[in-house]
């Protein structure tokens, strides 16, 4: 069997992944990034999504520069640069920052392919991990030719859904299906004509009303819609209950194509409507939450609470997708900001293993704010620093002896 070795292991190439790599390499650690599909980006990529969340904060001006400095601001720049006429955006209470999924690939590459120290293997899967007292001592990964072990000093889970941690044994809390959040499933839509501006309420409305004649499952009545950056293309975020059975992705593919047809005979813009695209798969908002030495909670958020080992600022509100009634939003006092703390990215028992993006350590109300991509990336750039301090020192520093990692 073909063995590799590197100081620091990434799994997951998503938005947080990608982050942890470059800012270790960037600190001189000797990386190595595995993502189990063909290419980098996540959800990010996937999704379709058109907004950067959890950037900013809240106020009554347009916030000129992220909440976090270092690479998230670093990347912002990158991509406004690609699209200077998209600038940030404010809907509702929060502002957002526009941008292009295949931007944000670029983005990655180029930042990725500027570091020498990285190792991109992707098509390639952790699949095993074998921990001994407290540590990893190898992961086995799986790649179109076979399988390989790699040993690393350090490993960073940012899986989205703790797999790495739980294949470790970690401790974890993960709600039951029923009481997920809503899942998602991206449709772009193009041949959009005739439009009044009001499709963002009366594709929800219809989305109800088809519900209600038994053409969409129940949880579709929570879909939404927003305008592409075409004239006449839009996106349709179709909410999914979370269950995860085998044929989910085939059975949202068809609803996506029943959806079209239904939106066909009843809006005028959909008339000449077609699917340009889909999101890969169904995505989960909610997965598994690693048990670290702290667990973020709501209070945590809504009382914008500061922290001595702070290591990332948000101010994104608990924005929960749920079953019964749809999207809630709860606010972070404006102008404010809350504090993830170091000890959401550690992993109880295990020492040489930290989480970063969606699966940190967070109740399920938390989640609902930390789990978006701005907070992501800087969680995984946070997590990469502290990787590559423990890789020098064999620990982490002290709270007290710590430099601001967020300055
Ligand atoms: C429907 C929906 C809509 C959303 N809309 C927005 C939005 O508009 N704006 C926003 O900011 N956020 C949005 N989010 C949230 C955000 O996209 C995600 O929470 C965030 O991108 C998670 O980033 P991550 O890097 O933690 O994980 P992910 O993006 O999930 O990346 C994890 C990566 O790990 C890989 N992986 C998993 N297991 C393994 C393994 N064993 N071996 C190797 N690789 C592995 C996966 O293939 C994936 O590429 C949305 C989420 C959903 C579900």
């Amino acid at each position: 069997m073909k063995r590799l070795s590197c100081d620091l292991l990434v799994v997951g190439g998503g938005v947080a992944g990608v982050c942890a790599a470059i800012a270790a390499s960037r600190s001189g650690v000797r990386t190595t990034l595995v993502e189990r599909r063909a290419f980098l980006g996540g959800t990010g990529y996937v999704g379709m999504f058109h907004y950067l969340c959890g950037l900013y904060l809240n106020g009554e001006t347009i916030p000129v520069k992220p909440l976090n400095s270092g690479l998230t601001q670093e990347i912002v720049g990158l991509l406004r640069n690609k699209t200077p006429e998209k600038s940030v955006q404010k809907i509702g209470q929060v502002y957002v920052l526009p941008y292009n999924t295949n931007d944000l690939q670029d983005v990655f590459k180029d930042l990725l392919d500027a570091e020498h120290g990285i190792t991109v293997l992707l098509n390639t899967a952790a699949t095993a991990i074998k921990a001994e007292n407290g540590n990893i001592r190898n992961v086995s990964l799986e790649d179109p030719g076979g399988t390989l072990t790699i040993t690393a000093t350090m490993v960073i889970d940012c899986t989205g859904n703790g797999d790495v941690a739980a294949m470790a044994g970690a401790p974890f809390e993960l709600s039951p299906v029923d009481e997920r959040q809503l899942a998602g499933f991206s449709i772009q839509v193009c041949g959009l004509v005739h439009d009044d501006g009001l499709l963002s309420i009366k594709v929800p409305y219809w989305c109800a009303q088809a519900v209600e004649r038994g053409i969409l499952l129940p949880a579709m009545k929570f879909t939404t819609f927003s305008y592409g950056s075409s004239p006449g293309e839009g996106l349709i975020k179709m909410s999914l209950d979370g269950e995860d059975t085998p044929d989910r992705d085939e059975r949202a593919r068809k609803y996506a194509h029943d959806l079209l047809v239904f939106l066909g005979q009843f809006v005028p813009a959909f008339t000449h409507a077609r699917i340009a695209g889909t999101s890969h798969n169904v995505l989960d908002r909610e997965g598994r939450r690693i048990t670290g030495d702290y667990i973020l909670t709501e209070e945590d958020i809504l009382t914008a609470r500061k922290f001595p080992d702070a290591i990332v600022k948000n101010a994104w509100p608990i924005e929960l997708w749920d079953r019964s009634k749809g999207t809630t939003y709860t606010y972070v006092q404006r102008g404010d900001y809350y504090e993830i703390p170091f000890g959401c990215i550690t992993v109880k028992g295990i020492s040489n293993l930290l989480t970063a993006g969606r699966c940190i350590s967070v109740s399920p109300a938390a989640l609902g704010s930390t789990r978006v991509m701005g907070t992501c990336m800087a969680l995984g750039e946070q997590a990469g620093l502290a990787a590559a301090l423990y890789i020098e020192d064999g620990e982490y520093p002290a709270p007290d002896k710590r430099i601001s990692w967020n300055e």
